[in-house]
């Protein structure tokens, strides 16, 4: 009787936790029926002020390089409050995430690359001839490191990425303004530490070498309102972010998937996979040494596929040696920090997103004649008439509209 009495009392306890943690989950209670339902714990793109102090961070790659439609590979996009916006890292398909956040084109040109592997700076071309297309006014600024050799650095990948997109360029000056099809390279010694590559209207960015699979690749720090948030690139841990990462609001280092996951899911060898995922990345329980170490406000591990047959291998070496805050990301997974808190939430965003149109107007395409015709008369030739007359009685009423001669 007395068991009994106890198990139905443990029943509602569990009942009454439920309720509430439910109404917690839906942020509260809706008063009416015509109400709304308040702070949600999902951010809209778009529909909140940044407040001054603050800072939003958003993941819009998490994955690896072998494509997945759930998780693009690495890209982190973060705004601060005076509406600056900064890209770290620019994985292989990261754009779609990107441009679902309908954010001018004219804000996104601020790239900085950790390393040159494609699951960081694959999507360039992306943003590159997609944001020419659709908006951005101007060049693209990218800043980068340096590698062993000239050949190994960020100038040399951009330099060499413009002339194997050089048909897409010359096609495209023809007939929009080439500026936005413009890109300045800032390169950065990848052996400095903490040192500023950055600083303007208040925000600084440092950056601290990385140790993964050749020279060069490098983690980056950003300070703003007070704030420090720490975007760590592939690396083994190191003594760098260790020494300057300490005491973050936010710190992000990758956390890699288990030796037997590699196995299991990659089809990696058991050598390979020791090697690959203690090595040359960092393994859950090294992520854990690394923040119980430099105790940031919260933790961010990225650079796996998470799912469920992953997540708890990596949750669980994790918590072996770090107890303390932590997201393990996902893409479309929003921090807001401030000094008062850190929220994480989900984003929900449209998957038909169009670009939205900045404040700057379009510079004007090339005048006629001083740009090369990209097509030759052998091609022209090939123009079949009935076309034209088939689209003739639309183009005439199109022009109307608008007054077109
Ligand atoms: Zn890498
Ligand atoms: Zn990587």
């Amino acid at each position: 009787m007395k068991e009994k009495y106890f198990s139905i009392n443990f029943t509602l306890l569990t009942l009454l936790f439920c309720t509430a943690s439910f109404i917690l989950a839906a942020g509260g209670p809706v008063k009416s029926p015509t109400g709304t339902a308040p702070d949600r714990y999902v951010y809209y793109p778009g529909t909140e002020e940044l407040k001054k102090d603050e800072i939003r961070l958003i993941a819009c790659g998490t994955g690896l390089p072998a494509a997945r439609r759930d998780q693009a590979a690495t890209c982190f996009l973060a705004e601060v409050g005076n509406g600056d916006k900064f890209l770290f890292d620019i994985g292989t398909g990261s754009m779609a995430n990107v441009a679902a956040l309908m954010i001018p084109y004219d804000f996104l040109n601020k790239v900085f690359l950790t390393h040159l592997h494609t699951d960081h700076w694959g999507d360039l071309a992306t943003l590159w001839a997609g944001g020419w297309t659709a908006g951005r006014t101007g060049p693209l600024r990218i800043w980068g490191p340096t590698g062993a050799t000239e050949d190994m650095g960020t100038a040399y990948a951009v330099d060499h990425f413009l002339k194997a997109y050089n048909w897409d360029a010359k096609t495209r000056n023809f007939v929009l303004s080439p500026k936005p099809g413009e890109i300045s390279v800032k390169e950065f010694d990848y052996k400095a530490e903490n040192a500023i590559v950055y600083q303007e209207n208040d925000v600084t960015i440092r950056t601290l070498p990385a140790i993964h699979a050749g020279d060069g690749p490098v983690s980056f720090i950003l300070e703003y309102a007070g704030l420090k948030i720490v975007i760590g690139g592939d690396t083994f841990p190191n003594k760098w972010f260790i020494k300057y990462a300490a005491n973050a609001d936010l710190a992000i280092h990758e956390t890699f998937l288990t030796p037997p996951d590699l196995v299991k899911f990659y089809g990696q060898s058991p050598g390979q996979a020791l090697g690959v995922g203690t090595q040359i990345h960092t393994s859950p329980q090294a992520f854990g040494k690394v923040m119980s170490t430099i105790k940031p406000r919260h933790a961010v591990g990225y650079h796996f596929f998470n799912e469920q047959g992953t997540h708890d291998n990596i949750l669980m070496g994790v918590r072996e040696t770090y107890s303390g805050p932590l997201s393990l990301a996902v893409d479309n997974m929003v921090w807001n920090i401030s000094k008062d808190a850190i929220v994480e939430r989900m984003i929900v965003s449209p998957d038909q997103a169009w670009s939205v149109a900045g404040p700057n107007k379009p510079p004007s395409p090339p005048a006629k004649g001083t740009v090369p015709d990209p097509l030759t008369d052998f091609i022209k030739a090939g123009h079949w008439d009935p076309a034209d007359a088939a689209q003739a009685d639309m183009i005439k009423d199109f022009k109307k509209k608008y007054n077109m001669k």
